[in-house]
């Protein structure tokens, strides 16, 4: 099962990328996460990264493609994965096509998790990641068991930089200019999911289920 993650940034498509890599034990790709790795790492691909993810911009495609293709091609995607975080313009997406329809493979399911812009500022704000291994968790909506540490690796807890206020509401603009375009880019090719994800994260990840299957 190929599938591919879309909706704004804090609408909760990781949390639930997370949720459908486990129940049908496929990878869990998460681009924002293997940039947010180089950047702790130093890589020179961090280094250039950094200066667009800090301003809430998006990363020029040509350092994205390469590196998603690549790791889809690699052993542990034989079985399907979930895309976090890409494709975020059309041309990620018609790079993406090509190079899977070179293998005779295609996405199966493009899931849009649906948000307004105005509960993802009030939830971005509360939004808390971990500084040593990036787990994230919200003050509210999925609290950590003890405040301000991390449950898996017990590290200390920060307000990401492109997580404070006004960076979001420019990744916003940026996600409607960009990213949207998407939702009729796959619904053309009729693998569009729609989801409510304004629900519960169990009652968002309970109508995927319906759609994937048990
Ligand atoms: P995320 O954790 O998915 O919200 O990603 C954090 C940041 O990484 C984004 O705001 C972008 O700057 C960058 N990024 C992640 N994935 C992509 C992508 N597919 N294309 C361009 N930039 C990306």
């Amino acid at each position: 099962m190929r599938i591919i993650m879309l909706g704004a940034p804090g609408a909760g498509k990781g949390t639930q990328a997370i949720k459908i890599a486990e129940k049908y034990a496929i990878s869990h790709i998460s681009t924002g996460d293997i940039f947010r790795a180089n950047i702790k790492n130093e890589t020179e691909l961090g280094q250039k990264a950094k200066t667009y993810i800090d301003q809430g911009l998006l990363v020029p495609d040509e350092l994205v493609v390469d590196l998603v293709v690549d790791r889809v091609n690699k052993a542990d995607c034989e079985n399907g994965y979930v895309l976090d975080g890409f494709p975020r313009t059309i041309p990620q997406a018609e790079a993406l096509d090509e190079a899977l329809a070179k293998r005779d493979e295609a996405i199966d399911y493009a899931i849009n998790v649906e948000v307004p812009d105005e509960n993802i500022v009030r939830r971005m704000s509360g939004r808390r990641a971990c500084v040593e291994c990036g787990a994230t968790y919200h003050v509210v909506y999925a609290p950590t068991k003890k405040e301000n540490v991390c449950d898996t690796c017990q590290g200390t807890l920060m307000l990401r930089d492109d997580d404070k206020p006004e960076t979001v509401q420019k990744r916003l603009n940026v996600y409607h200019e960009q990213t949207q375009p998407l939702i009729n880019y796959y619904t053309t090719k009729g693998n569009l999911v729609e989801v409510d994800g304004t629900m519960d994260i169990e009652d968002v990840f309970g109508k995927i289920v319906e759609v994937l299957g048990e």
